[in-house]
């Protein structure tokens, strides 16, 4: 993909709203961010690092294949799901932020997005806390939640916002150069499911995706070989990984793509009812890769019963 795709990227928007409703726009990543954040110099552009204490994000090591596409882990499709950067700590705090000054200060967000802030629902943040609680089953990372306030920040943020401007959600990659590192945010328009992010619902996989975003996982279904990562982690040059291979780029081998299933659209549509619950496969291999494996979680024998 080359830089122009990243732009295009952002055009989700518009086929969220005319065709597939609240679907895709719910993904956007760091390409988004790019457009989003990428051109606010006229408010300040973006500064500092999150956490507002320190720049703890840190880039992965990449290495070209004889082919030019490049590699993290060697394995095609783990790397596939990996932007290539982490969070430096193990041990991560998250908000759920209740004032929009709460994201004043180092991390702000210039964008203005925060002059709309809406509190997350009760749903969306017990979704939330589920899903930090696989990501701490699966890998070594703890997630501790604390009270946002305009003095004290989490690493990870997640509001809502009446900001026009954001057609669906987004969530910032780790990163030692961007203060929107971390920090999630859900829009409001034509999205009917997001409140009711009961486990099994588009809301819920929502939660789950963005969350993936924070954590360092990007868009499967995206090659960025031929991109340049650098606005976003400072180091320059900085190229991305393929694609899920195409027999694997569906949402039973990872909840980062927008494919449903294989060989099919590209829409992250699928069935509004009927979402992934768990983080798939090639996410857990991508989170375990950066954060180390749990063994403790049902470490001991585990009894399945069928009803
Ligand atoms: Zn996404």
């Amino acid at each position: 993909m080359s830089t122009f795709e990243f732009g295009t990227d952002a055009s989700f928007g518009d086929q969220d709203t005319s065709s597939f409703g609240p679907s895709e726009v719910t993904q956007l990543t760091a390409v988004d961010l790019d457009v989003r954040f990428g051109g606010v110099t006229s408010k300040g552009g973006i500064t500092g690092s999150n956490p507002e204490s320190g720049p703890i994000g840190e880039l992965l090591p990449i290495y070209q294949n004889t082919d030019g596409s490049w590699a993290i882990t060697g394995n095609r499709n783990v790397d596939a799901v990996l932007i290539g950067s982490q969070w430096g700590t193990l041990n991560l705090t998250y908000s759920f932020p209740t004032s929009g000054s709460n994201y004043n200060g180092v991390g702000l967000d210039t964008n203005g997005v925060n002059n709309y802030h809406l509190d997350l629902g009760t749903q969306q943040q017990a979704a939330a806390r589920a899903a930090f609680a696989q990501i701490s089953a699966y890998t070594n990372l703890t997630f501790t939640e604390i009270t946002e306030t305009d003095t004290v920040h989490a690493n990870i943020r997640i509001s809502q916002t009446a900001d026009a401007d954001v057609p669906s959600a987004y969530g910032g990659f780790p990163s030692d150069t961007r203060g929107v590192a971390g920090d999630i945010w859900f829009g409001r328009n034509n999205q009917p499911y997001y409140d009711l992010a009961a486990k099994g619902t588009w809301g819920f996989a929502t939660i789950m995706h963005e969350i993936g975003h924070t954590m360092g996982l990007k868009h499967g279904h995206q090659d960025y070989t031929n991109s340049d990562l650098s606005f976003y982690f400072g180091s320059f040059p900085r190229p991305g990984t393929q694609s899920l291979t195409p027999d694997r780029d569906g949402q039973a081998w990872s909840l980062m793509t927008y494919t449903p299933a294989p060989f099919t659209n590209s829409n992250f549509a699928g069935e509004k009812m009927n979402q992934p619950q768990t983080y798939m496969q090639y996410d857990l291999a991508a989170l375990q890769y950066m954060y180390g494996a749990n063994y403790t979680t049902n470490a001991g024998d585990s009894v399945y019963t069928g009803s």
